[in-house]
């Protein structure tokens, strides 16, 4: 039984790494029977906004995994965190170091020159037989973690495999500011260990807090997590994904028009995957996914696989979804008598519910316009007279109303005209949406009925298709 957690800071919104972080840590609590949790770590008071908080909240709505528990925000929990900074000084874990900025500066230069890593040298840390400089009345100190001198710090990375860190990579770091404010990484590993986080899944810019976090974990005693340290999204071109490749808000997906199963479907691949299956169903990504099994390497974020996935859940959702999804959008289709066969007519051609949306639309609204491209290529003189004895036929047939009836009457009746497809079709369509681009004349007709079909091509005859679309 795993217990993960997603712990992002509101420093931004919720972009599409972190939500894969979350679908991975979310997937794997539920596949064990386990936690899912949500923290937020908003601790830089200068950098967080509460919009950010929303947002984050927002997204997970929207996709549909939410916390298993109260939501935990570090920010209100300065308390436990003083609690076990105390407990650290008591037991000579931690010291107070008042180095001024400028001997650190010193130092830190002097090492340097020596071609040497930079860390803290110890001159406060106690040791038995030591003696420590003068305590200086002007300075406020900071509070470091006596971290082991020597060995290695290791741990069993279920994306990376076995991880070791000489112990001098990590020096006594600082685990409070002058400030008395704790800092990231103490806090870190305090949540985790008290919000009984067993299975720790990150990216892997993280990775090198890691053995700091551990140190933490050794000096409370607390019992060290699985880590899984995933490795990121890059571009197609492997570079650091920009907001122009797809690094936004998840919740600009949404406004985009995609669902968020197309989403986390999307997400689950990039990472990780089950031989060369491309779709995912929620209950499949429970049945298969496995941290243990994540890529080692980075894997390129790849937008026609995303809106191919979105056309697929558009597919594949019910008409009602769908209509439900469509007001978000502006589009109101609930109402409507031939909301089905109007669903199914444009959901077959749609990357996204913007797409789809414009597609009903451009069925359903009255033409503003006519396309004038459309209009110089396909209405000739004859145009008229052909389209009256179509109105005609259409004014005897009123009572029917699936295409396969329009299709019944139209054959025929292009047949006896000698008319080929596109001198009927192409007329028709522009009088009914005001362009070329439309589905087959038979469902257009079938949607909008025979009688407001009539109406239309009259409506164009009447202004001989000379009416500019509105832009
Ligand atoms: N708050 C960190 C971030 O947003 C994540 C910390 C963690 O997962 O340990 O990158």
């Amino acid at each position: 039984m795993a217990i993960t957690r997603f712990a992002p800071s509101p420093t931004g919104y919720l972009h599409i790494g972190g939500l894969r972080t979350a679908l991975y840590s979310y997937l794997w609590a539920k596949k064990t029977g386990g936690e899912f949790k949500l923290r937020i770590e908003d601790t830089d008071t200068a950098r967080n906004n509460e919009a950010a908080v929303q947002a984050i909240l927002d997204a997970f709505e929207w996709v549909g995994m939410p916390s298993d528990c109260v939501i935990e925000y570090q920010s209100r929990r300065t308390e436990i965190y003083q609690k076990y900074l105390q407990q650290l000084l008591d037991e000579e874990k931690a010291y107070r170091c008042y180095m001024s900025k400028e001997e650190l500066e010193t130092l830190r230069k002097k090492q340097e020159d020596a071609k040497q890593t930079p860390r803290y040298d110890g001159t406060w840390r106690p040791e038995s037989g030591k003696e420590l400089p003068p305590i200086p009345q002007d300075i406020e100190p900071v509070i470091r973690i006596k971290a082991p001198k020597e060995g290695i710090i290791e741990f069993e990375d279920g994306v990376k495999g076995s991880m070791k860190f000489d112990a001098n990579q990590v020096d006594d770091f600082v685990i409070a500011r002058s400030n008395g404010m704790p800092t990231y990484n103490f806090v870190v590993a305090i949540d985790d260990a008290l919000m009984q986080i067993s299975d720790v899944i990150r990216g892997d810019d993280h990775l090198s807090n890691t053995p700091k976090q551990i140190v933490i974990y050794n000096a409370l005693g607390f019992e060290i997590p699985k880590f899984y340290h995933i490795p990121m999204i890059n571009n197609p071109q492997g570079k650091k994904l920009s907001k122009r490749d797809g690094a936004m808000d998840v919740m600009e997906y949404k406004r985009l028009g995609y669902l968020p199963e197309a989403l986390l479907n999307f997400l689950v691949r990039l990472g990780w995957s089950n031989g060369d299956q491309e779709i995912f169903s929620m209950e499949e990504m429970l049945e298969l996914f496995d941290p243990n099994d994540i890529n080692k390497s980075a894997s390129a974020y790849n937008q026609e696989k995303l809106d191919w996935l979105n056309a697929h859940y558009i597919k594949n959702v019910s008409n009602d979804r769908l209509a439900e999804d469509l007001k978000f959008h502006g589009c109101e289709i609930h109402g409507h008598d031939k909301k089905q066969m109007v669903l199914d007519l444009c959901k077959e051609r749609a990357n996204t519910l913007i797409e789809l949306k414009s597609a009903i639309e451009n069925i359903l609204k009255l033409p503003t316009g006519y396309e004038s491209k459309g209009v110089k290529k396909f209405i000739k003189d004859e145009t008229t007279d052909m389209l009256q004895s179509y109105i005609q036929l259409l004014e005897e047939n009123k009572e029917l109303h699936t295409p396969v009836d329009i299709e019944a009457i139209t054959k025929p009746f292009i047949e006896q005209n000698g008319l080929k497809f596109p001198q009927l079709f192409q007329p028709i369509r522009i009088a009914l949406t005001g362009g070329t681009q439309a589905p087959s004349v038979y469902d257009i007709i079938a949607v909008l009925g025979v009688e407001e079909s009539i109406n239309r091509l009259q409506s164009a005859i009447k202004v001989n298709f000379n009416k500019q679309e509105d832009s």
